[in-house]
């Protein structure tokens, strides 16, 4: 059997190690510590960010964030449909309601126009929303001048779901920079990982210092054991943050190889009936976290997304369907909907290829000659 070909698997550089003996040799393995201060200033200086708070996921930032608005019961928070689950659970740990936006065709992201028709229908139904949750899918910046233009007219705080978009950019401002406060994930199969991780950003010093209090269970200042609001144990450790330092320092390496990947395939693949890649629009710059493609059968002599990606499998090549919308999730069927059709289509016809940084040449032209082998056999 070939050796397996996973999506997007960790990938070390050199001196993750070193950070790591650091957090042994100082004892300093839990919970805080100087790598967690280090790391949330390597992040601030990448990004841009005025400030960080290191936390164990990014579901926890997502979390803490609509605590940090007051989102509360009964409230009603925007979300981009096209995402992973985790963008819109922590809406429904508040006891909120998710309300779900679709995409428009040119990033897969929130589009503005819904969000608008969808912000004024929940004002009309007497619900003004409480945040919007546009996400930067994987690594392709949404439309942020329109949505955060559309999110000022309405007064509306925006949450900017930046965990598949480290090292991507819009209009030269890093992805995670533009709403009042922004999330990253540093999850085994993001672009870098701590192994379990994520951040909360954001400008406002007082919002992120109270980040830090709640996440470490929202202690008073006190000799004893004192609360007067209830905690959440969301903070990083000093080990799981030593990784991130050490994955600071290759993450630009990290984003060109994931580029040269999308710049293969689209090479290789382009040409073939059927199937399309996602360009960048101009000013968009993506880290292209992960290569997606459709496929469209009326095109491809009827070949389909699945039987691409069973092919795929057959031969120990790990790739995956897009995300399911969230508005066709059984989970969130009672949920509000605003939606065009674009999602559900992204859905029928669009794959992941591998798209790890630690991709062999070797691997990549694995993935190739099934594809031509599916899509072309009399040329085989
Ligand atoms: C990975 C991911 C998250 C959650 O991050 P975790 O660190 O795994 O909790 C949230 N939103 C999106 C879009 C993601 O891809």
């Amino acid at each position: 059997m070939n050796t397996k070909i996973w999506l997007s698997s960790p990938h070390m550089g050199n001196r993750e190690q070193e950070y790591v003996r650091d957090a042994f040799e100082t004892n300093w393995i839990a919970p805080l510590g100087p790598h967690v201060d280090g790391f949330e200033r390597d992040l601030a200086a990448y990004t841009g960010a005025g400030h960080v708070a290191a936390l164990s996921s990014g579901t926890a930032a997502l979390h803490l964030a609509l605590i940090l608005l007051g989102v509360e019961r009964g409230d009603e928070v925007i979300c981009q449909s096209m995402t992973f689950s985790a963008s819109a659970n922590p809406i429904v740990y508040q006891g909120a309601t998710p309300v779900f936006v679709d995409s428009e065709t040119d990033t897969w992201n929130m589009d503005p126009v819904l969000l608008e028709e969808a912000i004024k229908d929940r004002i009309a139904r007497g619900t003004k929303p409480r945040a919007i949750i546009p996400v930067h899918l994987y690594g392709m910046p949404a439309k942020m001048d329109e949505i955060m233009a559309i999110a000022a007219a309405y007064d509306i705080p925006v949450v900017e779901d930046a965990a598949e978009a480290l090292g991507s950019s819009y209009r030269d401002r890093a992805c995670g920079t533009f709403g009042q406060l922004g999330i990253l994930s540093f999850n085994g199969n993001k672009i870098i990982t701590t192994s379990g991780g994520g951040a909360l950003t954001g400008n406002d010093e007082q919002l992120i210092r109270k980040a830090r209090f709640l996440a470490t269970q929202a202690r008073d200042a006190a000799p004893h054991y004192q609360h007067s609001q209830i905690g959440y144990n969301y903070r990083m450790s000093n080990v799981c943050a030593g990784i991130g330092r050490g994955q600071m320092e290759v993450l630009n390496e990290r984003v060109a190889q994931r580029r040269a990947n999308y710049e293969y395939y689209l090479n290789q693949l382009g040409d073939l009936p059927g199937i399309t890649f996602v360009m960048e629009p101009e000013g968009f710059y993506s880290n292209r976290w992960l290569t997606t493609i459709l496929v469209n059968p009326a095109e491809s002599n009827g070949v389909t997304r699945e039987d691409l990606r069973i092919a795929l499998e057959k031969e120990n090549i790990e790739s995956r369907p897009v995300w399911k919308p969230m508005h066709l999730q059984p989970v969130f069927d009672t949920a509000p909907a605003y939606v065009n059709g674009t999602a559900e289509k992204l859905f029928d016809q669009g794959l992941c290829l591998p798209s790890g940084s630690n991709l062999t040449q070797s691997d990549l032209d694995r993935v190739i000659n099934i594809f031509n082998e599916v899509m072309q056999p009399q040329k085989v």
